[in-house]
Formats: C-alpha cells, sequence, structure tokens
C-alpha cells in the first residue's frame, strides 16, 4: 500500500511573502491577502484586492476565477489589468457598492449568487435581518 503525504492531494498553497507579512508602507496585509488567494473567504481592501489580483493574474488564474477569490468582479479584474495594476485603476471602482440594492439581505443575496464575499453593508444587513428573524420569527422589519 502506498503511503499518501497528508495534502498531496491538496493544490500547493501559494504564498505573497515568506518573509514578511505587510507591505514596507503598511497598506497591505499579506496575510489577509494570502488566505483570499487560496480560497479562504477573507475580507481586502481594495489595494489588496489588486495586490491579490495581479499575484494570481501572474500564475495564470482567469478574471472570472480571480474575482471569484477576492470578491470583486470580472469587470474590475480586466480593468485593473488594462492598466497595468496601477493604484490609479481602483479608483474607479465604488467601495463596497458594486449593485444598488448594497446594504439590504437582496443586495447580499446578489453577492452570494455572484460567488463573492459580500461588501459590509450587505453584511450587516444580512446580520440585521437574521436577528430580527431569531427575535420575532419574521424577517419582517419591526412596526414602527
Ligand atoms: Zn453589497
Amino acid at each position: 500500500m502506498n503511503a499518501t503525504r497528508l495534502g498531496a492531494l491538496q493544490p500547493a498553497r501559494l504564498y505573497v511573502s515568506t518573509t514578511h507579512t505587510h507591505d514596507p508602507r503598511h497598506d497591505l496585509d499579506y496575510i489577509a491577502i494570502e488566505r483570499a488567494i487560496n480560497g479562504e473567504p477573507t475580507p481586502l481592501t481594495l489595494r489588496e484586492k489588486l495586490a491579490a489580483a495581479q499575484h494570481l493574474d501572474a500564475r495564470g488564474y482567469t478574471p472570472t476565477a480571480i474575482a471569484a477569490l477576492i470578491g470583486s468582479t470580472h469587470s474590475s479584474i480586466t480593468q485593473w489589468k488594462a492598466q497595468g495594476w496601477t493604484t490609479t485603476a481602483i479608483r474607479d471602482e465604488p467601495a463596497g457598492t458594486d449593485s444598488p440594492d448594497c446594504g439590504t439581505p437582496r443586495g447580499y443575496a446578489q453577492h452570494r449568487r455572484r460567488r463573492e464575499d459580500a461588501c459590509p453593508r450587505c453584511k450587516r444587513a444580512n446580520a440585521d435581518r437574521s436577528a430580527r428573524y431569531k427575535a420575532t420569527g419574521s424577517t419582517l422589519p419591526a412596526a414602527a
């Protein structure tokens, strides 16, 4: 019988840096980026998303795969790449609001359908909805 090395069937983990946990300016959390690009849902700042996307693109990931991993959109990834991964490229993406329904349970569901991390406003809306349901048995807002 052949022994199987633990983790042998797993794809190799991707590392951003093996020596540092932040970039010199402390704008980027390498640990968060590393978690995200290895498929562990992790909230990233826009600058971190840009760095993560560039990292994954260099390893041959498609814009669709990158968008799913970092919680962004296909169009953002292709735009960032077209602009050479410069930080000016990220000014065009509104922070945390890529849907008019953001901040509502509907917006939260849309993030999930796009297989991306919900933005903070949608997470809060969904948490409020869950809390209301636990407290009242209904997801409808309490009558004012
Ligand atoms: Zn949202």
